[in-house]
């Protein structure tokens, strides 16, 4: 008979987002081994900061320049947040080991020592994050000190508007004006992609010549805001040696989806995955069941369209996502967590999940709905118990954490990973 062999690992991690693909890295590093599932998630919209907390929100919404004191005041404004379950020290911690490996692995982030930054995005508004990929640094510097630039929009490219952009800041930032390139190689009226450019730049040649396309458009600018297309794997090497064509510095701005520094990220673990042995990744492949056996370990279903391997686990880390990733489904009456049916924290009626004004600065409860965990961040019952023996749940599935108002989206995946895995030492 064809019995399908079951895989052991210590801890099976259910999604490859940024909380997933942290987990298993901190498992990694912990000598615990891990198995990694799942699809893209919202890494593909990801425009690469890594917001920590950016924003109190409220009627009156406030932006927030230290997050460490923000964090600090975030129980006696907002008790129930995510964040709260975690000391400083650890946040502080894990953002520094994640940003160790995304070093080692040649992607470079940066930011100043203990502040937030006002970030460009695809709109040409300023972001309160973090850190940032070493690409947009030069972006941010240039808005604070006013120099020069040209942005450049690329023929074909929709998720890009350097003359939006331009139009959106230059009242106060003079000195700036837009241009439309064509991207070498590309025929004339196709349409252009992000990461489709990025993987175009990899080739030595193809971003020589876009550089020298650059320069000639250059009026004594000294500073040029491309789009975020700078190469999949070596962003930096790539805008060094464009930098020294051009002859004025180069930073890249966030595009609107698929984004190109959403997909490093994924690309700098999956490589690093495929290198380890104590790490089996399972990329585009999904969980259809997950038991628990007994008192013992979780068997889980996993595959591509349908189930077509067994995986053993002593501890599952459910980093499935909200209801983009499927991590929460919303049906017309109620939010539910698929996996497990774990009770989901939400508003007792459907007409309570959004406010009528879709821009209302408080936001709406259906993004608050979400798994509400102990400290440890393990799932709990409805008497406030954990749920399974070895079950955490970690990322923006969390009750409570709004990261589109918060902006703390990156920074509460990565330091719930590092708390959940932490705990099963
Ligand atoms: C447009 C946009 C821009 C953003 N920009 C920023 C930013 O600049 N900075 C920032 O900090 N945050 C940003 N965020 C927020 C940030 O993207 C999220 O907070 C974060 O990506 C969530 O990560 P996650 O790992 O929790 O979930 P996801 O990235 O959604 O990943 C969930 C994973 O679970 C998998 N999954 C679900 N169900 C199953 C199953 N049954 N079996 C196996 N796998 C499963 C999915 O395939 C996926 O891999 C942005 C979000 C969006 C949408």
């Amino acid at each position: 008979m064809n019995q399908t062999p079951i895989i052991d690992t210590e801890v099976a991690v259910i999604g490859s987002g940024i909380a997933g693909l942290s987990a298993a890295m901190f498992s990694c590093n912990r000598d615990i081994s891990a198995a990694v599932i799942g699809g893209p998630g919202a890494t593909g919209f990801y425009s690469g900061y890594i917001d920590l907390m950016g924003v109190f929100p409220g009627k009156e919404p406030q932006v927030k320049s230290d997050p460490w004191q923000a964090i600090g005041d975030l129980y006696s404004k907002f008790p129930e947040h995510p964040l709260n379950l975690i000391d400083s020290p650890d946040i502080k911690s894990s953002l520094q080991e994640f940003l160790d490996f995304l070093q080692s692995q040649n992607l470079q982030y940066t930011g100043f020592e203990g502040s937030n930054l006002s970030a460009l995005t695809p709109l040409g508004t300023g972001k309160p994050t973090y850190r940032v990929p070493e690409t947009m640094w030069q972006g941010i510097r240039a808005r604070q000190e006013k120099t020069s630039c040209l942005f450049l929009d690329i023929q074909g490219l929709k998720d890009f508007d350097a003359a939006g952009l331009v139009s959106a800041m230059q009242d106060s930032w003079p000195g700036i004006r837009s241009d439309c390139i064509q991207f070498p190689g590309l025929a004339e009226g196709r349409e252009a992609y992000p990461p489709l450019l990025a993987q175009n730049l990899e080739n030595q040649t193809r971003r020589r010549e876009l550089a020298r396309v650059i320069a000639a458009n250059l009026q004594g600018e000294k500073a040029v805001g491309l789009p975020a297309i700078l190469g999949i794997y070596r962003p930096g090497l790539i805008k060094r040696e464009m930098e020294e064509i051009i002859g004025a510095t180069i930073f890249e701005v966030p595009t609107m989806p698929s984004s190109v520094p959403g997909i490093r990220l994924k690309e700098k673990f999956s490589n690093y995955f495929d290198q380890k042995d104590n790490i089996q990744g399972f990329m585009q492949q999904r969980v259809f069941e997950c038991t628990k056996q007994g008192n013992k370990d979780f068997l889980l279903q996993i595959g591509g369209t349908k189930p077509e391997k067994k995986l053993r686990a002593k501890s599952v880390i459910l980093a499935s996502g909200r209801y983009l990733a499927q991590g929460l489904q919303a049906s017309r009456s109620k939010i539910r967590e698929p996996l497990f049916d774990l009770p989901v924290t939400q508003p007792d009626n459907r007409e309570d999940w959004h406010k009528s004004d879709l821009f209302d600065p408080e936001g709406h409860r259906a993004n608050l709905a979400g798994i509400q965990t102990d400290s440890a961040f393990r799932p709990l019952d409805t008497h406030g118990n954990p749920i399974y023996r070895g079950l955490y749940a970690v990322g923006s599935i969390l009750a409570n954490a709004d990261w589109m108002r918060f902006k703390c989206g990156g920074g509460l995946c990565i330091s719930s990973a590092y708390r959940a895995v932490e705990n099963m030492k």
